[in-house]
């Protein structure tokens, strides 16, 4: 790995409140740039003044959207150590979405030294206040001009940074889904494993549709027999029927969260019944049906978890645990906020 060259900003910018922090609107004084040259590989790490990106028109992500990106976040602790939770994990899936994109791989572990090394520059934009982190967006895009349909030779690497609030101001609360028969998120053999930025691009109409029907999300079906659960919004989903836990296992169309890997250790570690398998909306509704589903919570990033009050399948509606959080939906988030920001003891080493 080659020396991070470092321009600073001239003009630092002043902090904002931070009671009051939008999702990904605020930006840190400096981003890390790395590029990719065909013959010559990753070469050139830099942390510069955060500002525009100069690209020729022609630069192939605007054409054909070979792009990928992360998503990660790094908490401030009571004894004021700078935390960040899993980065690994995010390096090992920026790879799996780099080959799946045609993108070159990058060395895991630089990844995780170029987002110390930035957090480091800007660490006094890591916030303190309850519940808030700084949101951390590696991504990778293609540069090449050439309107030529085939994988781009020149890349560029960035990792911008945003302050971000508490998820949830008043505690963590269950929100209302609408079961998305329609559009489909991703199929078997295309890109649903891999982060990147066309799986969001179409997902979006459905987003919007069920935000005008008053829903806070959409669950995703299988992208073939639309029956089998796949993802809840960018989340992945956990439920719980007649005491035992299940989540879709990982089929090709879903994204291995790191959070739904952190969650499915402490279920295995509390002696909590569990299971990963194929998980019909027929057999979720049966189960609401017959009062056996006990819980349901999506997992990622953002929120850590975010309880499910309400499904609404067609014609039905599910009230899960009468719209309440469920008693492990709280017990995970409390010990995985807990051990990001320090105050619980990080038994499985995921801080870094
Ligand atoms: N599924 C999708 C489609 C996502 O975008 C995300 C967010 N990265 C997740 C699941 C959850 O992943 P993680 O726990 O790594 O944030």
């Amino acid at each position: 790995m080659s020396a991070i060259r470092f321009e600073p900003s001239s003009s630092l910018k002043p902090k904002p409140d931070e009671s009051n922090l939008e999702f990904g609107k605020t930006f840190t004084d400096h981003m890390f740039l790395l590029d990719y040259t065909e013959g010559k590989g990753w070469h050139d790490p830099r942390i510069v003044p955060y500002g525009p990106l100069t690209l020729d028109p022609a630069a192939m992500v605007f054409h054909y959207g070979q792009a990928i990106f992360e998503g990660l976040k790094a908490f401030r602790s009571k004894d004021n150590k700078i935390l960040l939770f899993r980065p690994d994990k995010n390096a090992q899936r920026m790879n799996v979405s780099n080959d799946r994109l045609s993108i070159p791989e990058m060395d895991e572990e630089a990844f995780v030294e170029y987002v110390k090394a930035l957090i480091n520059v800007d660490r006094d934009w890591v916030p303190s206040a309850e519940g808030t982190s700084l949101y951390i967006r590696p991504f990778i895009m293609a540069v090449e001009p050439c309107l030529g349909v085939r994988a781009s030779k020149q890349y560029v690497f960035a990792i911008i940074m945003s302050p971000v609030g508490a998820y949830y101001k008043e505690g963590i609360h269950p929100v209302k889904i609408s079961v998305e028969s329609h559009y489909v998120r991703a199929v078997r053999g295309g890109t649903g494993f891999a982060k990147t930025a066309g799986n969001y691009s179409s997902g979006i109409k459905a987003q919007e549709e069920a935000k005008h029907g008053g829903f806070a999300q959409v669950l995703w079906l299988d992208g073939k027999e639309h029956a089998y659960i796949e993802e809840v919004g960018s989340m992945n989903i956990f439920f719980k029927i007649d005491g035992e836990v299940v989540t879709p296992e990982l089929n090709g169309s879903i994204l291995a969260g790191v959070t739904r890997d952190s969650v499915i250790r402490l279920l295995n570690d509390w002696g909590i019944p569990f299971s990963e398998r194929r998980i019909s909306i027929q057999e979720i509704y049966e189960a609401s049906q017959q009062g056996k589903l006990e819980e349901a919570f999506g997992t990622g990033t953002a929120a850590v978890i975010s309880p499910v009050g309400e499904l609404h399948w067609l014609e039905h509606t599910m009230k899960i645990n009468e719209g309440r959080t469920g008693e492990i939906s709280q017990k995970i988030y409390d010990t995985i906020t807990g051990i990001q920001n320090g105050k619980l003891e990080d038994s499985y080493g995921w801080n870094v």
